[in-house]
């Protein structure tokens, strides 16, 4: 059974109680205090409600015998029922005693969105706005026959700025934690009456900024006694931060890997992308060989055509020598329009020539029909809703960092 550390153990923790500490409790009487409080147990001085849908299966476990001095077997009824069956409320697992259940809802909890809004565009795409512990959250359900794929976010906001993008815009308000991360999926499924087959963690946020939060996720939704989305249909993307590809790649799984490249002449990948100029793109394909040397998986370079920025034919022949040995596809992606950015989409003649020069120089290239562009929820227009967190607080961070940034090798 895997123990686990105090780091990953306070962020399971739910934040409001963190601070209660055991002296001020110390004041209140103890047979008071346990009908007043929704709180069983003391861990090390502190009072503790976990957030269970951020658990994976060893830490509930572990939580299960240690914490609550239950049998092991529970994790299997408790994981099913959470990440499975997926109920909302403990009173639902009827197989559960009722004193287990009172425990269970007095140590911990379930978490939900307080408010789901959603909208669908022509093209079926549905763009969710969630209203999280940690804020406001935008996650889009694409239909996209066979796949039906879920796009999660992983931060609220972003701090790597990219030009092209609402979520840079509006700049970071804080790391999402693993229960918010998975709450998103378990909203939309619950919301749709077909199975989600693949999931993408391409909405608001850089996976690989929030690495410690996303790896538990991801071990979450990939466990087959939960939702059971397979390792290979699932796709972390990424704009290559220095050492991020590096995490999914000690991670030993089979994940998929797409990195927002969007242009592979360095000058103007970093006017696209600012965090670009802590990496060179040597470096960055160096990362990429290594993740698909050790998966055995082709990666996905992700390339959003923008008028007059990187639509042109030697930016086409920069991205054909980048891929040149690299095995790997390479989507192409006409620019959406964000509101309040100059930048626009090529003309379709552009966008033409820009294909057919890669054609037949590239091993596979698909240009992408944009989805959700109705609703906002296409590539690169979600974070109105932290765009709008920014204007109404004037500021731009909001929750507190869980680590210190870092975007340095
Ligand atoms: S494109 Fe991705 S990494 Fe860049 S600002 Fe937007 S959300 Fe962040």
């Amino acid at each position: 059974m895997r123990v686990v550390n105090q780091e990953r153990r306070d962020s399971l923790l739910v934040p409001s109680l963190q601070l209660l500490e055991l002296t001020a409790l110390d004041q209140v009487s103890g047979a008071v205090f346990c009908i007043i409080f929704p709180l069983i147990e003391l861990l090390e001085g502190r009072v503790v409600v976990v957030k269970i849908l951020g658990m994976t299966f060893c830490e509930l476990e572990s939580w299960l015998v240690n914490e609550l001095h239950q049998k092991p077997f529970r994790a299997k009824q408790l994981f099913t029922w959470l990440h499975f069956r997926r109920v909302s409320s403990f009173d639902d697992m009827t197989d559960l005693s009722l004193k287990f259940r009172n425990t269970l809802k007095s140590a911990a909890e379930i978490t939900l969105p307080g408010q789901v809004n959603k909208a669908e565009s022509g093209d079926g795409t549905v763009k969710y706005l969630l209203q999280l512990p940690g804020g406001p959250a935008e996650s889009v359900l694409i239909p996209d026959p066979p796949r039906f794929t879920a796009c999660l976010s992983t931060q609220y906001g972003c701090r790597m700025g990219c030009r092209f993008c609402m979520t840079g815009l509006a700049g970071f308000h804080g790391d999402m934690t693993v229960d918010e991360i998975v709450a998103q999926l378990y909203t939309m499924s619950g919301n749709s009456d077909r199975r989600i087959s693949n999931v993408v963690l391409m909405g608001m946020g850089e996976p690989m900024d929030n690495w410690d939060a996303v790896q538990h996720a991801l071990e979450i939704i990939s466990d087959d006694r939960g939702i059971c989305i397979g390792q290979r249909k699932i796709t972390v993307s990424t704009v290559g931060t220095p050492g991020g590809i590096r995490k999914l790649v000690d991670m030993e799984k089979q994940y998929g890997l797409a990195v927002s490249l969007h242009s592979a002449v360095q000058e103007t990948r970093e006017m696209i992308i600012p965090v670009a100029k802590a990496i060179s793109l040597p470096r960055l394909k160096h990362d990429m060989l290594e993740y698909t040397g050790t998966t055995g998986r082709r990666a996905t370079l992700e390339y959003c055509l923008i008028e007059g920025i990187n639509d042109s034919l030697d930016e086409a022949k920069a991205l054909a020598d980048f891929a040149k040995g690299l095995p790997c596809k390479i989507n192409l992606l006409v620019y959406n329009q964000v509101p309040g950015l100059e930048w626009k989409p090529p003309t379709e003649e552009t966008v033409h020539r820009f294909t057919e020069y890669l054609y037949p120089r590239c091993q596979a290239v698909t240009l992408r029909r944009s989805r959700g562009g109705e609703v906002a929820g296409a590539c690169g227009q979600l974070g109105a809703s932290v765009l709008n967190r920014t204007k109404e607080n004037g500021t731009r961070q909001n929750r507190a960092p869980s680590r210190k940034p870092s975007i340095t090798d």
